[in-house]
């Protein structure tokens, strides 16, 4: 048997995907009305924030529609100094934050100084002239002064 050969090679497969009904509903929200939406499990009645079809903690279908925010608190952040896809030119900070009404965190780009950024400081959405329909409808959560 020969030594197999290998060589160097890359593959760019574009596609195209259903988000799915919840998704759907909550990237059109959005995107037309500027409303940040959840879904409370059925079950356990958390608020689920990016809405989702089904609660990933009790798999159990989501029912109710709730609004939420649109500010909340930072939970926890970081700051990215490396060219990611779909990230704005780095440095970029990165938050997770608990919309007001929500139960779950948000993860979004996080906007102003990341050296003023402390846990429970409270954000607001920037949002877009030109929507989408994509979580980057909102440009960024800035801190409320
Ligand atoms: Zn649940």
């Amino acid at each position: 048997m020969s030594e197999p050969l290998v060589f160097p090679g890359s593959i760019t497969i574009p596609f195209s995907y259903a988000a799915g009904a919840a998704a759907s509903r909550f990237l059109v929200a959005l995107r037309d009305e500027r409303r940040i939406l959840g879904t409370r499990c059925s079950s356990c009645k958390k608020v689920l924030v990016p809405a989702r079809s089904f609660c990933a903690g009790c798999w159990e279908d989501t029912g109710d529609w709730i609004e939420v925010g649109p500010e909340g608190a930072l939970v926890s952040w970081t700051t990215v100094h490396l060219p990611l896809p779909h990230l704005p030119p780095p440095p970029v900070t990165l938050g997770l934050l608990r919309l007001d009404g929500a139960d779950t965190d948000l993860l979004h780009a996080i906007g102003g100084d990341p050296r003023r950024l402390e846990r429970g400081l409270r954000l607001r959405p920037v949002w877009r002239e030109a929507r989408s329909g994509s979580l980057l409808d909102i440009a960024h959560f800035a801190p409320i002064t």
